[in-house]
């Protein structure tokens, strides 16, 4: 007999997890969310998007106060780091936002059970309690189970995580000095953003990546000029590298490199290294494979059109299925798969979700590349505006960057936009509606734009399309 019934039990409180389970209760079914860590939020709030935008928020205001605000006029005297308070903020940050997915289930109804969750049949999960109480179990009978267990940091052969020298993202957020030189291992966005922390707080940054470019989902152009970018404020790269071994001393750590294609080895000091080489989804011990859900070669659930896996009653959403990995797609699928639950007919429309580099300048980008359309063989058009010509971007003296619009050659329709620049990742949201809503780049052309704001820029990128810029 089992202890209690549901009509939907979600195992993972991460943002896909949550915000499915609230939807859920939205839409009239009694709903549990079954999470193993002492907090809701899963990745997202706890060690991913939120401490980590916490610390570049942070840390760049430290940089501001050290190198630009004299160029505004405002002088300071001295400039002091403290980093335990810098950490105790982003601490509060994710903490308060945390007790915020609790208040919500409380408002919508959703049971929170703290747990570890097993799948013992397609409509039973077994959660063995974590925290205060571990060790008892429970049995939970339900019509239908929503996986959102989400994805963890994808190991490096040879390099071992104590985080304390050897870090993932989760220690690199929480370092209680300075590293003198913070070496990253993979040039994609966490590494990036993480290196961009501790560059502005101090040390010198060095990315290792095993392909020759950095960010590698990216239009080529704009991550070229982000490296470029992050170049000038320090950062140094080796490309088409790959790192072997890492071997603690008394002085720090020791890297190995050599070539990605082979060749002679050399070697790297640093003291603390960020292994930040990509994630990798999480179904451990979660009992999905001996009830029968497929999984494809890379380790993730196989889901539908509608998001049910092989076993009818199951349905999986986020890190966990194939796509990108980022809180809002997780979202978007969480309110879709409930959605279809309940009979409704959702659609998630996966050329219409962003992207965002929160780096300075922030790279932002919605649809497809140019790499992609010309591999794909369609004819496109692309218009662009850099900030230096927008009015805005030179009021608040942030004139790096552009906008890039890309779209189809015969329709004009928008098919996808990249933005490197101030704010990028605010400014996406206007082409992610575009987008949604198959507007033209005339559309946007012809849509008023408030003065001075960085938006125009959008506005010129799409006047660009057409060959008709009028502020350049
Ligand atoms: C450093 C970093 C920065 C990031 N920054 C961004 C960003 O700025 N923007 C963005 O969109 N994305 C960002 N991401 C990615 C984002 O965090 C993930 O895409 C997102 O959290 C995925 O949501 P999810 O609900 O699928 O899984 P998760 O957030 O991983 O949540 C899954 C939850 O399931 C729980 N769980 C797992 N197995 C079980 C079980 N058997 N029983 C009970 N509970 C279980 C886990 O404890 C976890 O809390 C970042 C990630 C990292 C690491």
């Amino acid at each position: 007999m089992a202890d209690s019934r549901f009509d939907l039990v979600v195992i993972g409180g991460g943002p896909g997890g949550y915000v499915a389970a609230i939807r859920a209760a939205q839409l009239g079914m009694s709903v549990a969310c079954v999470e193993k860590r002492d907090r809701l939020g899963g990745t997202c709030l706890n060690i991913g998007c939120i401490p980590s935008k916490a610390l570049l928020q942070s840390s760049e205001k430290y940089e501001e106060a050290q190198h630009t605000l004299a160029a505004h006029g405002v002088k300071l005297k001295s400039v002091e780091l403290d980093l335990a308070t810098m950490m105790a903020r982003k601490d509060k940050v994710v903490d308060d936002l945390t007790k915020g997915v609790g208040f919500l289930f409380k408002k919508n109804k959703v049971v929170h059970i703290q747990g570890e969750g097993r799948i013992t049949g397609p409509t039973q999960v077994t959660v063995n309690a974590t925290g205060n109480g571990a060790g008892a179990a429970q049995t939970i009978d339900t019509k239908t189970i929503l996986i959102a267990t989400g994805s963890e940091s994808t190991p490096l052969p040879g390099v071992e995580i104590d985080e304390k020298a050897i870090v993932s993202s989760t220690g690199a957020l929480g370092l209680d000095k300075v590293p003198e030189h913070f070496v990253v291992v993979g040039g994609g966005y966490i590494g990036l953003e993480m290196g961009s922390v501790w560059r502005r707080l101090g040390s010198a940054v060095t990315v290792i990546e095993f392909l020759d470019r950095i960010t590698p989902g990216l239009d080529a152009e704009i991550g070229r000029q982000l490296q470029r970018a992050l170049g000038k404020q320090g950062f140094q790269f080796k490309l088409s590298t790959k790192v072997t071994k890492a071997q603690k001393t008394n002085k720090g750590i020791t890297l190995t490199v050599e070539p990605a294609a082979g060749g002679a080895a050399e070697t790297i000091k640093c003291d603390v290294v960020l292994v930040a080489i990509g994630r990798r989804p999480y179904a451990d011990k979660l009992g999905a494979k001996e009830v029968g859900v497929a999984f494809d070669d890379k380790g993730r659930i196989k889901t539908d059109g509608h998001f049910r896996t092989s076993v009818p009653s199951i349905y999986a959403i986020g890190d966990v299925i194939a796509g990108p990995m980022l809180a809002h797609k997780a979202e978007e699928e969480g309110v879709a798969a409930t959605e279809f639950m309940a009979g409704q007919k959702p659609h998630v429309n996966y050329d219409a979700i962003p992207a965002v580099v929160y780096t300075w300048p922030e790279v932002a980008s919605v649809g497809k590349t140019e790499e992609e359309l010309k591999a794909a063989g369609v004819a496109y058009k692309v218009g662009k505006f850099p900030f230096s010509a927008n009015a805005r971007a030179r009021c608040n003296a942030d004139t790096e960057g552009m906008v890039k619009m890309i779209a189809d050659a015969k329709t004009d329709r928008v098919l996808g936009c990249h933005i490197i620049g101030p704010d990028a990742g605010t400014m996406i949201a206007e082409l992610a509606l575009a987008i949604e809503f198959s507007a033209s780049s005339e559309d946007i052309a012809r849509t008023c734009h408030a003065h001075p704001t960085l938006n125009e820029a959008v506005k010129e990128a799409a006047l660009a399309v057409a060959g008709r810029t009028l502020n350049l």
